[in-house]
């Protein structure tokens, strides 16, 4: 097949990913060991320690999944039943959880339409004496207004969890890494990421604290240098050793990850400069780009489009914001205005590769200013 008949690539294909010899050694490394649980063995250990150095953070706690990072650090923020928690309606279902795992509430803030983040002035409207926590989502990879945020949680003595999922080594308009400003920060190693090992997630923090209680939930509230004494609840979401291996060998390329996604990114956002009908959402240098977003005015339309020229695009990321799914009953339609309009019409999320070259970016902008020509027409 020529190359440009070729579908993109993906994270469900080789080419999409980013896995070679280190990732091949470092399987056999563990499978040779005989020690493939972590409370044995080092790998764990050691990716936490990589994962501190990376973020310049004083402590990192791995486990089984980015749900459960943010797990670890809801209940480390100490929500419990009753509570509450203020976050996005646009996001994937584990940052809010947690929430419920907890038997806290989810608290809905509507978010910003030119990126589809937390509105601080929202979530300021939506703190009550309840509220334990804000959860803020980096979205696709743009920063959220973490310094407004910030400054509303130390206002209202409220614990920031960053949600970093999307955001490996983002960075907002200053500069600052994402990641870094929250009380707990947390990453994923699922599939779909910047990195993956299959599944498999991160917290960090500089409160020790704060540190000491994620890991005890993530080891059954056993402190193994005790003895045999669980001494609060937890659950056990150890990471395997096979998986911190792996993501060890992921993290050292998460940097030229980023570096080749937003090279390509630009490449796109330059193809577009001009074309009326279609703006790249937020398209600020310290992006991640783990999606590639962009604001029309009809996503479903603009979707099937684009899918007829061989481009993928998912229509508001979402089909429904996450307050609109049967697991969290109870709450009307309209609540969130600006992320029900960016899911049912403005928003239109193209799947990005640090695979993609100059060719395939040149193909997508082809096809957007193809479709583009024809909403003109209409
Ligand atoms: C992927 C993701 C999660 C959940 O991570 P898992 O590893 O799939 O559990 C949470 N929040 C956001 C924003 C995500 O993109």
């Amino acid at each position: 097949m020529p190359e440009r008949e070729m579908p993109l690539p993906t994270v469900l294909d080789p080419r999409g990913r980013t896995f070679g010899e280190a990732e091949r050694a470092a399987v056999l490394r563990v499978l040779d060991s005989a020690v493939l649980c972590s409370a044995f063995g080092s790998e764990a250990r050691s990716l936490e320690a990589e994962m501190t150095g990376l973020y310049s953070r004083a402590e990192a706690v791995a486990c089984s999944s980015g749900t459960a990072s943010l797990h670890l650090a809801v209940v480390a923020a100490g929500v419990g039943p009753g509570d509450e928690v203020v976050t996005t309606p646009l996001s994937d279902f584990g940052t809010v959880a947690p929430v419920l795992a907890q038997q806290a509430r989810v608290v809905f803030a509507d978010v910003r339409p030119r990126d589809g983040n937390l509105d601080p002035a929202a979530v300021e409207a939506a703190v009550t004496p309840r509220t334990k926590a804000v959860i803020a989502v980096h979205l696709f990879g743009a920063a959220a207004d973490i310094g407004a945020l910030r400054e509303i949680c130390d206002r209202h003595g409220l614990v920031l969890i960053e949600d970093c999922a999307q955001a490996w080594l983002g960075e907002d308009g200053a500069g600052r890494l994402l990641g870094t400003v929250g009380d707990i920060s947390c990453f994923s190693l699922q599939q779909y990421k910047h990195i993956t090992a299959g599944d498999g997630g991160l917290a960090l923090t500089d409160d020790p604290a704060l540190a000491r209680r994620m890991r005890l939930f993530m080891d059954k509230g056993w402190d193994r240098a005790e003895g045999r004494i669980h001494r609060e609840p937890g659950l056990n979401y150890r990471m395997p050793e096979l998986i911190a291996a792996v993501a060890r060998a992921q993290l050292t390329k998460v940097a030229e990850v980023v570096r080749r996604r937003r090279e390509r990114a630009g490449q796109l956002v330059d193809a577009l400069e001009g074309l009326e009908r279609v703006t790249v959402a937020e398209a600020q240098p310290g992006h991640a780009w783990w999606l590639f977003p962009l604001l029309v005015d009809d996503n479903a339309r603009w979707a099937k489009d684009l899918e007829a020229e061989g481009v993928p695009a998912m229509p508001g990321y979402l089909e429904h914001p996450l307050y609109a799914n049967p697991a969290l009953p109870g709450y009307p339609p309209g609540l969130c205005p600006q992320a029900e309009r960016l899911i049912e019409r403005t928003l239109l999320a193209l799947p990005w590769n640090e695979a993609y070259t100059a060719a395939h970016v040149t193909r997508i902008a082809d096809a957007i200013r193809a479709v583009h020509a024809r909403a003109v027409a209409r």
